[in-house]
């Protein structure tokens, strides 16, 4: 009897948020109210900064595109960020007008490489979108020293990040202009789509905030009394719809409170995969550095040149055995619209284009039980000839 397929990626809903939703769902008030207010505040609390603001979006593409609005990007700019990302770092430039300058990434941490974004800076820059590559840290003392030195903002993609830490501290409460979590389904924490916008900014998160629902504002009215009336608002600029609803952030609250447990438990996935693999001849995820958070959303593993398969015979393989893969990335040098535009060849971007040719995602989710976790391990040690 062949056992059930394991997917690629699964959410770990409970019966805290189902419970969270349906109460939600009775209290008569289902888009953004108090729920996406208190997801809010317990976001701050979870990064421990009181002074950040936490700005509650339906989607990190939506956060990434307020930050980047916020800091004045727009036409005749141009905005440093890594080719191996998903289309959505890149394309919110482009909503913009401005201009997207990609470079390759370490091969060590396959995370940006702070050398590269040096070399690509240009007087038109403004800023720099660094990834955290499948939730490990980027090399964040690099590049905001960079950014500070040659004047630049600096707009975290953490969709992957939630926990992540650089030198001890949490992404969302760094030295960056803003830093954008994803609440996608598959992320380390979800509400189905959602995402949030952290910044120490107080202009900026106050023209997010505008901008995250129409551009309406109630400032202008209080200016001139105390006592606003609750049908009055003011449309000071035209603005977006990324507002997240209740419904949503219920499933965020109790998503929220499970994230360090969420992370322990993917960590021991990625621990015993890497000790598992030590022997195949493969590249096993980039550890973090010692005493550092990696968040583990994905499990990024390479094939060596003396593989006896190559990628593609592998996720095949796999695929026979009931185990589900995918691949992080499809570089944005090879997607025909930034190939395009840009005029991009794989050469520009060895390191990539390298990685991109010989790796595949494992699942990697809290919903794996142990011998999820052991089947998968002999599936690839089988698909390599390892025995199994
Ligand atoms: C998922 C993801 C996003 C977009 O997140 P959404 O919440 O789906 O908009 C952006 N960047 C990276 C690296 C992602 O993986």
């Amino acid at each position: 009897m062949s056992k059930p397929f394991l997917p690629f990626a699964m959410p770990d809903i409970g019966d805290d948020e189902i419970a969270e939703v349906v109460d939600t769902l009775r209290s008569g008030w289902v888009t953004t109210g108090p729920k996406a207010k208190r997801f809010e505040a317990d976001f701050a609390a979870f990064l421990g900064d009181a002074s950040l603001h936490c700005i509650a979006v339906n989607s990190a593409t939506a956060g990434l595109h307020l930050a980047l609005e916020a800091l004045g990007i727009g036409p005749g700019d141009e905005v440093i960020t890594t080719t191996h990302t998903f289309t959505a770092t890149a394309e919110v430039v482009r909503y913009l007008g401005a201009d997207v300058k990609l470079v390759d990434i370490d091969p060590a941490t396959l995370n940006i490489d702070p050398r590269l974004i040096e070399a690509a800076v240009t007087p038109k820059t403004k800023a720099i979108i660094p990834v955290h590559y499948g939730g490990l840290a980027a090399d964040m003392p690099a590049i905001l020293a960079l950014a500070q030195r040659r004047g630049l903002a600096v707009v975290e993609d953490a969709a992957h990040a939630l926990p992540t830490t650089s030198g001890g501290r949490l992404v969302g409460t760094l030295a960056s202009d803003a830093a954008v979590f994803s609440f996608y389904a598959n992320k380390t924490i979800t509400t189905g789509e959602g995402g949030m916008l952290v910044t120490r900014d107080a202009a900026l998160a106050k023209r997010a905030q505008v901008m995250r629902l129409h551009g309406m504002s109630r400032d202008a009215f209080d200016r001139f009394t105390a006592q606003v009336p609750s049908w009055y608002y003011e449309i000071v600029a035209p603005g977006f719809k990324y507002n997240l609803t209740d419904i949503a952030a219920a499933i965020g609250l109790q998503q929220l409170k499970k994230a360090h447990a969420f992370a322990q438990r993917r960590t021991q996935i990625a621990q015993r995969f890497n000790a598992a693999f030590a022997r195949l001849p493969v590249l096993t995820a980039p550890e973090p550095p010692a005493g550092e958070l990696h968040a583990w959303h994905l499990y990024p593993l390479r094939l060596r040149d003396d593989a006896p398969v190559g990628r593609d015979a592998l996720i095949e393989r796999l695929f026979a055995r009931g185990i589900g893969c995918s691949v992080h990335y499809i570089p944005l040098h090879q997607q025909p619209y930034w190939r395009e535009r840009y005029g991009l060849t794989a050469a520009m971007f060895p390191h990539s284009q390298r990685v991109y040719e010989r790796q595949l995602s494992l699942p990697i989710y809290t919903r794996m039980s142990d011998a999820d976790v052991e089947r998968v391990i002999d599936a690839v040690r089988g698909a390599l000839g390892g025995g199994a």
